[in-house]
């Protein structure tokens, strides 16, 4: 367990303004701050960050927490790491034999692992055994200085020559199979995954070596290889190349299709550019891109394949409020290719002039149709009108409206007829599927569960949530309160949680501050706390308030239908029985 005095220490030394800020983009709204939530996708912010309470709370998807909570959440860590990397930020020594830490152990081994075969593969490139990969790179137009930037690597052409290396570092083979690089035979035997490749490491934000992609050399097996997921690495949450395009001056990002463009594309001097992972772009790699830029430049291959995925990068990132721009390339099959025929010059004219998504699109399915035709109008112009029915912007929608309709002489009020019934038609199936939808949260079915549970018992969870505010606000109401009611009384699951531990806590003379609170709360819970905090609904929040919500409390016991009663689990049957005797007492 984590001392509270640590906690305390480490509370004290950091700010939940600087470290959220350096994930979010917030904007000041009186004392408190608001940004786009990166747990959910949206457009106008509803992430709020407290400074008062020190917490977090998104009223979008509800997650909510203090500091540590939002590490655990946007690193993806277990508690004790990110408690571990908020004192890093902190400076603040952790108390070493105080935790449990064998997950973030075999995580710090993969680290150790990925670092020492970067190494190894990139020693093998630049010696002998790894000549005929060098030359390749070499041909291919890669500098030297950017080989090393990058540092690219090579894995030997046999099955254990990664293997043997790592076992003379001391290696443990059940980490070397973990971390990803290794495989196991079906007699028990480990071999290397990587053979005969050009390696290419991937590198995190904070400079771990993560996890690697490699290329084939020759014609055998498929050209490119990736690391699978690892505890170190999700390819859905990484990009290559974001370790150094996020420190770049440009004002927006190039997303390119792989690996070698993106290293074309910083050797000829922009150092903006990422891929993808060998995967099509996840939702999750867009909000990512999301915290650094408001603006992309789609640059994958012009062949149809690049061509469709450019679409689908196009609707990701719509989602997430990220504007796209495509860069068309002319007389050349990927950027790579450009540069080389071109040049950077001609690449940066590309960059400036190159269409924005829109335009892309409407080009698209022009190519389609035959407009010369009255029937190919016709496809055409409903193509067109469903396009222009997702525009937000009206002054953006009748520019390119009335530009097409001149095109190929229609009236535009035709078209304007039909995005208006394309839209009250999108309108009633987005009312009627909201009414059918009864979860806030997006999380997962847990989360649902829980949330079903709250609105199922809503009066009663709202008079929970008004006594733990006032508790929380006045810690010495406590015995007051268990005087008359036991936490078990409590209606919803969450909210027993939150109030146990509260009175639990009080008891035993220690904080209740959200960030002591978090280390011992379920995610959901620490959710809804950060929501009653965030709230703040109660002005008065004295001793008959906190009366009259017991009161109300209390009426849930008396007001069970013997239907209820049948209905209940053996639990919730136990703990009824117990909230009567407690009130008989
Ligand atoms: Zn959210």
């Amino acid at each position: 367990m984590i001392p509270d005095s640590f906690i305390q220490d480490l509370k004290a030394s950091c700010d939940i303004e600087d470290i959220v800020s350096g994930y979010v983009k917030l904007t000041r709204k009186g004392k408190n701050l608001v940004g786009l939530c990166p747990f959910h996708s949206e457009k106008t912010g509803s992430f709020f960050i407290y400074p008062q309470t020190q917490s977090f709370y998104c009223f979008g998807c509800g997650a909510g927490g203090d500091t540590i909570s939002f590490l655990k959440r946007i690193e993806n860590l277990d508690y004790a790491e990110a408690v571990r990397l908020l004192a890093q930020k902190a400076g603040v020594p952790v108390p070493e034999d105080s935790m449990d830490d064998s997950g973030a152990r075999l995580k710090a081994r993969t680290l150790e692992i990925n670092r020492e075969t970067a190494r190894f593969y990139h020693q093998c490139l630049v010696s002998d055994v790894g000549k005929d990969a060098y030359r390749y790179l070499i041909e291919r137009g890669r500098t030297p200085k950017i080989i090393r930037r990058f540092g690219l690597g090579y894995a030997p052409d046999d099955w254990n020559s990664l293997v043997d290396h790592l076992k003379s570092k001391g290696f443990r083979e059940e980490e070397m199979v973990a971390s990803g690089i290794c495989g196991r035979t079906k007699k028990g035997g480990l071999y290397d995954r990587f053979r005969g490749r050009v390696i290419f490491p991937i590198i995190d934000l904070r400079g771990n070596v993560v996890a690697f992609g490699g290329r084939a050399m020759g014609e055998r097996g498929p050209k490119y290889l990736n690391s699978s997921d690892t505890p170190v690495f999700k390819k859905s949450k990484n990009l290559f190349a974001l370790n150094f395009a996020k420190a770049s001056k440009a004002p927006n990002l190039i997303l390119a299709e792989g690996y070698m463009d993106v290293i074309a594309i910083h050797q000829a001097g922009f150092d903006n550019a990422v891929a993808t992972l060998g995967t099509s772009l996840t939702e999750e790699q867009a909000r990512i891109i999301a915290q650094y830029t408001d603006t992309i430049i789609i640059a994958y291959d012009s062949d149809n394949a690049g061509q469709a995925a450019t679409k689908r990068a196009i609707n990701i990132f719509s989602e997430v409020g990220v504007k796209v721009n495509v860069l068309t390339i002319p007389d050349a099959k990927d950027p790579d290719e450009y540069l080389k025929k071109f040049g950077p010059e001609r690449f940066q004219m590309l960059l400036e002039g190159c269409t924005n998504a829109l335009e892309f699109e409407i080009a698209k399915i022009r190519n389609k149709y035959d407009v010369s035709t009255a029937d190919g109008k016709v496809s055409f112009l409903k193509d067109f009108a469903r396009l222009l029915a997702d525009i937000r912007n009206p002054l953006e929608r009748e520019v390119y409206l009335t530009k097409t309709a001149e095109e190929l002489g229609v009236a535009p009020a035709a078209i304007t007829a039909q995005i208006n019934s394309i839209q009250k038609g999108r309108k009633n199936a987005q009312a009627k599927k909201e009414k059918n939808d009864t979860s806030i949260y997006i999380g997962d079915i847990a989360s649902v569960r829980k949330d079903m549970d709250r609105k199922r018992n809503l009066k009663y969870a709202v008079a929970e949530e008004h006594i733990i505010e006032i508790l929380m606000k006045n810690p010495d109401y406590v015995p007051h309160f268990i005087k008359q009611c036991a936490p078990s009384e409590f209606v919803t699951e969450v909210n027993r949680e939150i109030v146990t531990l509260l009175c639990d806590r009080i008891q035993a003379h220690r904080s209740v501050e959200p960030m002591a609170l978090s280390a011992d709360l379920s995610e959901e819970a620490m959710d809804r706390l950060s929501g009653i905090l965030a709230s703040e609904t109660i002005q008065r929040a004295d001793r008959t308030q906190l009366d009259e919500y017991i009161r109300i409390l209390k009426e849930h016991g008396q007001q069970r239908s013997e239907q209820e009663i049948r209905d209940m689990d053996p639990d919730e049957y136990l703990r009824y029985v117990e909230s009567l005797k407690a009130r008989k007492s």
